[in-house]
Order: C-alpha cells, then sequence, then structure tokens
C-alpha cells in the first residue's frame, strides 16, 4: 500500500461525501482519531474516521442504558465509518458530553479552510507562472514539501510543460515519497526530454542529445541505446 501522510488522507477525506449515519440518518462528520486506541492499543490503521456526532442518535441514546445493564459501566457507542468503505461500526464513548468530539471537527474544519486557502493561494500562482513562464517559481512550489500535494501535483505537471533543461537536474535526484507526485515528476523529466530532443546518458546519466553516438560527458558508446 502507497505510504500516505496525514496531511494527504485528509486532503482525500475531506473531497469525499460524508456519509449518513446508518442509526440515524444524519450526516457523519470527520473525525481525527487518538494516536492510540485506548481499546486495544493497536490504532485504526487510519488518521481519520466519519463519526455520527448526533446526540439524538438513536445508537447513542439508547447505548448509555444498554451499557449500563449489561456491563455496568456508564458509557455509550458512537457510529463510526472508515472513509471510502461501507464499513460502520461502534466504538465506545464515556462522556455524555458529546461536544468533545464537536471541537476535534471544528479543529479539523479550521485545518479544512486553511488547507483549501493553501491550495488555492498555489493555484493562483501556478497560473500567474505559467502565463509568464516562470519554470523557477513553479520548481520552487514543487519542492516545498509544506505545500499542499494537490498544488504539488499541479506544479509537477506544469513543469512538463514549460520546464527548461535546467529543471530535469534538481527534481529527477529528489525522491518525492508520494507515488502520484513522483509518477507525476518521472513523467515531465520525460516530457522536457521529449521537447529538447535529449535524453539521459545510459552510463553517466548526464543528459544528452537523443540521437547522439557517442556521449560527450563520459565518451561511451550510447548509439541506439
Ligand atoms: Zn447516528
Ligand atoms: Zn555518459
Amino acid at each position: 500500500m502507497a505510504f500516505e501522510t496525514r496531511e494527504e488522507v485528509l486532503e482525500k477525506v475531506i473531497g469525499m461525501k460524508k456519509p449518513a449515519c446508518p442509526h440515524c440518518n444524519k450526516q457523519m462528520s470527520i473525525w481525527e482519531v487518538p494516536p492510540i486506541n485506548v481499546g486495544d492499543g493497536l490504532g485504526w490503521g487510519t488518521p481519520f474516521l466519519f463519526m455520527c456526532f448526533n446526540d439524538d442518535c438513536p445508537l447513542y441514546t439508547k447505548g448509555w442504558d444498554e451499557v449500563m445493564e449489561n456491563y455496568a459501566h456508564h458509557a455509550s457507542y458512537r457510529c463510526i465509518n472508515y472513509p471510502g468503505t461501507d464499513q460502520f461500526e461502534l466504538i465506545p464513548v464515556f462522556s455524555p458530553v458529546g461536544g468533545t468530539g464537536q471541537i476535534i471537527d471544528d479543529k479539523i474544519l479550521a485545518e479544512e479552510e486553511m488547507l483549501k486557502e493553501n491550495i488555492k493561494k498555489g493555484f493562483s500562482i501556478l497560473a500567474d507562472c505559467y502565463v509568464n513562464q516562470d519554470g523557477v517559481t513553479i520548481l520552487r512550489l514543487l519542492m516545498d514539501p509544506a505545500e499542499p500535494v494537490r498544488v504539488r501535483l499541479k506544479a509537477a505537471e506544469m513543469i512538463g510543460d514549460i520546464g527548461e533543461l535546467e529543471a530535469i537536474e534538481p527534481i529527477r535526484n529528489l525522491s518525492f515519497g508520494n507515488q502520484s507526485l513522483q509518477k507525476s515528476v518521472d513523467n515531465s523529466v520525460k516530457k522536457i526530454h521529449e521537447r529538447f530532443f535529449t535524453r539521459e546518458c545510459p552510463y553517466c546519466a548526464e543528459i544528452i542529445k537523443k540521437r547522439a553516438k557517442i556521449c560527450k560527458h563520459c565518451s561511451k558508446d550510447v548509439a541506439g541505446q
């Protein structure tokens, strides 16, 4: 499975349609899971879940009595959903104050707003760069890990369209740690070579003419390779 950062998962989860709780039909909210699963200590396998925070949800309202009767604990359940799946599960909650989760959701919403803002800003900078053929700034955004992945993906795509040969060197040696970003960068390197009728020497990796027979850097025979 591809490694994804917390931010990438959040971007994806934000982009998803929030599911309806199967118990009350109300829209569920994004919930950031605590770092350690109190239940079994194994973690959730995902940094974000959808959770029903509706305090009138029958699952939640009936849960208090049910848990008290069966386990003599003061607890209830809330319904959770694994993003992108039809998998709905119950998790125990121990506080009658439904607000705890809401606070988490507000934090996520603030983060979501900031992320959206950063994406908007990044895209607008990129649009200007594209018009002005400013490959240097595009390259800077592409290589900045603080930029949202969606902005970096767009930058990777653009650099293939307008990047100079000089753009190849800094990006081809960088490991992007994100499969789609890496793929887009590789693709753009290919596109730049095509535009400039160049390629990489199979021996020394320097940039040479596509039709070169002898590498001008390492003098090896590269005809037909
Ligand atoms: Zn519900
Ligand atoms: Zn060479």
